[in-house]
């Protein structure tokens, strides 16, 4: 069958290299595409922003299938067009995209099906968004209600931080996802993320990660899309996952389905793992970046099948298998990410780095000019390794990284330090 991807990550390089290895597929297409991408599919020259030249091209091509790889397709209802031309798609309709598009959506639905998560309240108004969390005291959360690039969350320590950041919310920096505030609890314990895929009814477990959003070492300075991840979450036990099923996804399939809004795609929640167990702080729609390469990387299953299971909603019989090695990825980032930074320089050493290491390494912002390796963005490429615990793939990974030759290029040297913290004992 032929595919059509749709991003330009290093998730989708992920996910093109692992539905690259269907005997299913004849031709793998990708839109946009990158450096990496285009060397496993074949670039479908589309703008993705353009649902009719997609459906166009669909139809010529004979696509049987699209993957919808990044949320903002997704909100802006590529998979509704796509159904509404009769073409499968794996991913959520817009409706069902709220669950990440909106907070205030998906706290409600938690309040109504008794999912964990931490106590909240929603506000439109400045004033009474004050008062409450005036009452209620530090540390507390606030969260603008729309996608705002992983900026509209201020976790804050003193009410004095929590008021100001009422103020910046409403302030009309965030635009339409600043209308609405959301102010919840603090939750205290360690975070992790759950994958499941679902097919409208059924919800069929994938594997955990965890992931380090911070620019510097020890989780130190400015937020990032995510400098790292590892899988499987040393801190999820298969006891802690079946509660996540049980408590949280599955109430949410079932939520969703009430509702008229069937969700089919992959579930991607942050949880905090507190004494009372996981609590759900957020839902993606879609797989992260970078957790989708380690999750690639330690799928036995053939996914297309998944995929497409997911996309005619025929999970119910679907399995899935997990190689036992723990996979960990680096990102190496251009100098100045996640300020500004320079485009253009050149990569060496890559198919160096992988050869000797037996690390893969896949393009996250990339392009492919004249033979030549190019960096076309903030977060480029994600070296990722296997091994017997979280340790060895960290050796791994980082001999590879250091390879590479991109003197415009940096990493973070301790990705998945709390493993192997553990391992250590
Ligand atoms: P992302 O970039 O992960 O998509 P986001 O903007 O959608 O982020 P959240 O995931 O809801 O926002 O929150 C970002 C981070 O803030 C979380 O990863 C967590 O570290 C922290 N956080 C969010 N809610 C809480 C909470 N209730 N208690 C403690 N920390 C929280």
């Amino acid at each position: 069958m032929n595919i059509l991807l749709i991003g330009s990550g290093g998730r989708e390089h992920a996910l093109a290299w692992k539905i690259r290895q269907s005997p299913m597929v004849d031709t793998l297409y990708a839109a946009p595409g990158n450096g990496g991408i285009d060397a496993v599919a074949t670039n479908a020259g589309l703008d993705v922003t353009d649902h009719a030249a997609i459906i166009a091209f669909c139809r010529e091509m004979a696509i049987e299938l699209v993957v919808v790889g990044p949320e903002a397709p997704l909100v802006a209802g590529l998979v509704d067009d796509l159904r509404a031309a009769n073409i499968k798609a794996f991913g959520p309709t817009k409706a069902a995209a709220q669950l990440e598009g909106s907070k205030g959506f998906t706290k409600d639905i938690c309040a109504r099906y008794n999912i964990p998560t931490a106590a909240y309240k929603r506000f439109t108004d400045v004033a009474a968004a004050k008062a409450y969390v005036t009452e209620q005291g530090a540390p507390i959360v606030i969260k603008a209600d729309g996608l705002a690039a992983g900026k509209g969350v201020i976790v804050a320590m003193t009410l004095k931080e929590a008021l100001e950041a009422i103020d910046d919310m409403f302030s009309g920096e965030f635009g339409d996802a600043g209308a609405e505030v959301v102010v919840e609890a603090f939750l205290e314990g360690e975070e992790a993320s759950f994958f499941a895929l679902c097919d409208g009814k059924t919800a069929l477990a994938l594997a955990t990660a965890q992931d380090h959003k911070r620019v510097g070492d020890g989780d130190t300075g400015p937020n990032t899309g995510g400098m790292g991840a590892y899988s499987p979450a040393p801190v999820m036990t298969p006891a802690l996952c079946d509660r996540v099923m049980a408590e949280i996804i599955e109430p949410t399939v079932k939520a969703m389905a009430d509702m008229g809004h069937p969700y089919t795609g992959v579930f991607f929640a942050g949880l905090m793992i507190t004494d009372k167990g996981p609590e759900l702080i957020e839902y993606n729609c879609r797989f992260g970046d970078p957790e989708c390469q380690v999750l690639m990387t330690r799928m036995k299953s053939d996914i297309v099948p998944l995929l497409m299971a997911v996309a005619t909603g025929d999970l119910s019989n679907a399995a899935v298998e997990w190689s036992d090695d723990p996979a960990l990825t680096i990102v190496m980032a251009a100098k100045g990410y996640p300020g500004a930074y320079q485009k253009g320089s050149e990569i060496k050493g890559i198919s160096e780095a992988e050869g000797k290491t037996g690390a893969h390494v896949f393009h996250a912002g990339t392009k492919a000019e004249g033979g030549h390796v190019l960096a076309t963005g903030g977060r480029v490429l994600n070296v990722t390794a296997t091994g017997k615990t979280v340790s060895e793939a960290q050796a791994k990974a980082y001999a590879a990284a250091d390879i590479i030759d991109w003197p415009e290029g940096f990493c973070r040297r301790d990705i998945g330090w709390r493993a192997v913290a553990r391992e250590r004992g």
